[in-house]
């Protein structure tokens, strides 16, 4: 089974309007990150590079992994915390 496949087993419940992470200021990632590795390091593909030098962030899909908050400690530029309860990632496959 491919990881695309096992990622389609999992569920999510959206907290409307209420992301669990947010980039702080977005002229930081357009200015002072050169490489972007949450752009690349994310395995729900999570963020994606702008036209514009910044970066998207849509949190739908997330994994609570926890990887971009690691990567992103030079700039500190990522506000993390775990979703409300209730909210947030089912594991199918624990
Ligand atoms: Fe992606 Fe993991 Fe960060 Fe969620 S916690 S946005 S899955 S890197």
């Amino acid at each position: 089974i491919k990881v695309e496949d096992k990622l389609y087993q999992n569920r999510y419940i959206v907290d409307e309007n209420r992301p669990h992470i947010q980039i702080k200021d977005a002229d930081v990632c357009a200015t002072q990150c050169k490489t972007q590795p949450c752009t690349f390091c994310c395995p729900a593909n999570c963020y994606s590079a702008e036209e514009d030098g910044k970066v998207n962030l849509v949190t739908d899909g997330c994994l609570e992994c926890g990887t971009c908050r690691v990567i992103c400690q030079d700039n500190g530029n990522i506000s993390w915390n775990y979703p409300r309860g209730g909210y947030g990632i089912s594991y199918k496959f624990g």
